[in-house]
């Protein structure tokens, strides 16, 4: 066995696959800009890392879930004037994440608010959170299958490691007083514990039509406001301007 191989071998029972792995590739680069030794030592632990890193990021976005691939840079703020890119931006030291605060976009369709909430779910996995992206009635059809299968608390409880949970469009449709119960005691878990990302289209004054008339409707109402960011999104749909330009 060669020099090479044994030191990519060494690097291998060490765990460090990347450099193992890169080693020639890592050698010729140092030797073709004559780096010096504290350089290539830094080189080979950087690039360990952000393989590491990378990889990280990949493993996350695939547990999100994340519908589509937005990102805040495809963002148009000239289009969306209703809000802010220092709005936005304000969000991404993350530091509602750390205080277990609410994010709510409210608006008509087609305004941004899924695109939003996909691309700051983007940045937290990027700065090492665990985000989980969910449209409510998927969200709620599972928790309801997990509560008939006697497994409500395990789901919660595993809910519960994420940092963020995005609950698409909810309040679009009506529930069932069964679902309902379910995405209360989520919430319930979440409440002052982990954030939730909410996009809809109802103001809160009609919230408490679409929970009607039982009892966990202004529990559920007050422990997504209380501790949380809202943000009303009006203007055109973007679908529709992208309609009416082709
Ligand atoms: P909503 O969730 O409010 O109904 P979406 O976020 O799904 O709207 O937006 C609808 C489509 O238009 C998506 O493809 C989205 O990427 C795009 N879009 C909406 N607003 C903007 C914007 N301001 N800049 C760029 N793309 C936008
Ligand atoms: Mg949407």
């Amino acid at each position: 066995m060669g020099q090479l191989e044994l030191t990519a071998g060494r690097y291998r029972s060490l765990r460090l696959g990347a450099i193992a792995g890169d080693l020639p590739e890592l050698l010729a680069q140092a030797e073709a800009n004559e780096v010096s030794y504290l350089t290539f030592a830094d080189m080979l632990v950087e690039h360990e890392r952000q393989t590491r890193e990378a990889k990280r990021i990949d493993l996350y976005r695939r547990q999100a879930g994340f519908p589509s691939d937005k990102r805040l840079e495809g963002f148009d703020y000239r289009h969306q004037t209703t809000i802010t890119k220092r709005q936005i931006n304000a969000l991404l030291d993350f530091a509602f994440l750390d205080n277990r605060e609410n994010l709510v976009f409210i608006g008509p369709p087609g305004v941004g608010k899924t695109h939003l909430s996909i691309g700051i779910g983007q940045k937290a996995i990027e700065a090492g959170y665990r985000v989980l992206f969910r449209n409510a009635l998927d969200l709620v059809e599972e928790l309801e299958l997990a509560e008939m299968k006697g497994e409500l608390k395990k789901m919660l409880h595993k809910l519960a490691k994420i940092d963020a949970l995005v609950i698409d469009e909810l309040g679009y449709l009506p529930m069932s007083r069964q679902a309902r119960y379910a995405l209360f005691q989520l919430i319930n878990r979440f409440y002052e514990h982990r954030s939730l990302i909410i996009t809809t289209n109802k103001d809160f004054t009609s919230w408490g039509e679409f929970f009607h008339d039982d009892n966990v409707a202004v529990p559920i109402v007050d422990r997504i406001i209380h501790h949380s960011h809202l943000y009303l999104l009006g203007g055109e749909s973007y679908r529709l301007k992208q309609k009416t330009l082709s």
